[in-house]
């Protein structure tokens, strides 16, 4: 295989010393590509996704095996604000804004460290030419948006960082199905300026459409992978893996 953006090569996690809770993960994404994550909750989809960040160190887990590397650098053990400095983003679940801060002030600040007023500026251009709608509501309190707008939001402010990859936790969570649609567009949007993802959805339809290949997990492991088109089209996998009819 040609040199993966993101590559995981039998991950372990530990947490608080006494929960394995990943037990030999290994997964690829190529640049610009766009890979779904998905299992029945438990599985360890979050904390694969918090083991590739380095958020998972404020949680008490560690990566206690294995290797991650990224642009064919190591980045495990690596503290979160360098893996976003190296052009990986994690959109965490639960769509954390500061409530009480406009949509714009929430692009600024939870964003991203920038040399220059202006440098930040092109960041928030780029930011509302790819999300139009953030650029609507820039004045709003961002508490006072819908659960899809956060969502567009936290996404937004990912990408002021300009990564070549986002890691993206359950981004349809209690969201109507029209905004789970509008949603999903912004990250085929994203996708298709070159941005790679990886998405970990309980909605697997909506994940195995937009996704190329698809990875299964079970009790913090790897179970099974493939195609989405494969994995979608798949009686067997599409009943006893992912719930779908
Ligand atoms: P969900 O969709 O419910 O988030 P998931 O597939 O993302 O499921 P994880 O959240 O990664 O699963 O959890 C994997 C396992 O690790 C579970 O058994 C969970 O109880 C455990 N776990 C998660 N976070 C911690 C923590 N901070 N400390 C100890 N155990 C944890």
């Amino acid at each position: 295989t040609p040199a993966a953006l993101l590559a995981l090569s039998n991950v372990e996690v530990l947490y608080s010393e006494v929960i394995l809770a990943l037990k030999g993960v290994s997964l690829q994404i190529p640049a610009g590509g766009c890979v779904a994550l998905l299992g029945a909750n438990g599985a360890g989809k979050s904390t694969t996704l918090k083991a590739i960040s380095g958020v998972i160190d404020s949680e008490d887990g560690r990566v206690s095996g294995g290797s991650i590397t990224f642009a064919g650098q190591p980045i495990h053990g690596l503290d979160p604000a360098t893996v976003v400095r190296s052009g990986l983003v994690h959109v965490m679940e639960g769509r954390r804004v500061l409530q009480h801060m406009t949509v714009e002030q929430n692009l600024i600040i939870g964003g991203h460290m920038f040399p220059s007023a202006r440098a930040m500026r092109a960041a928030l251009e780029r930011v509302y030419e790819a999300i139009p709608r953030l650029a609507d509501l820039r004045k709003r309190t961002s508490g006072y948006l819908s659960g899809g707008e956060q969502q567009m939001l936290v996404i937004g402010r990912a990408i002021m960082a300009q990564p070549k990859l986002m890691l993206i936790d359950e981004p349809s969570l209690g969201l109507a199905p029209r905004m789970t649609d509008e949603v999903f567009a912004v990250l085929r949007k994203l996708r298709a300026q070159g941005l790679a993802l990886l998405i970990v959805e309980q909605n697997t339809r909506v994940a195995l459409e937009i996704a190329d290949y698809g990875y299964v997990m079970e009790s913090g492991r790897i179970v099974l992978e493939g195609q989405a088109q494969e994995l979608r089209d798949n009686e067997d996998v599409r009943e006893f893996y992912l719930g779908l009819d």
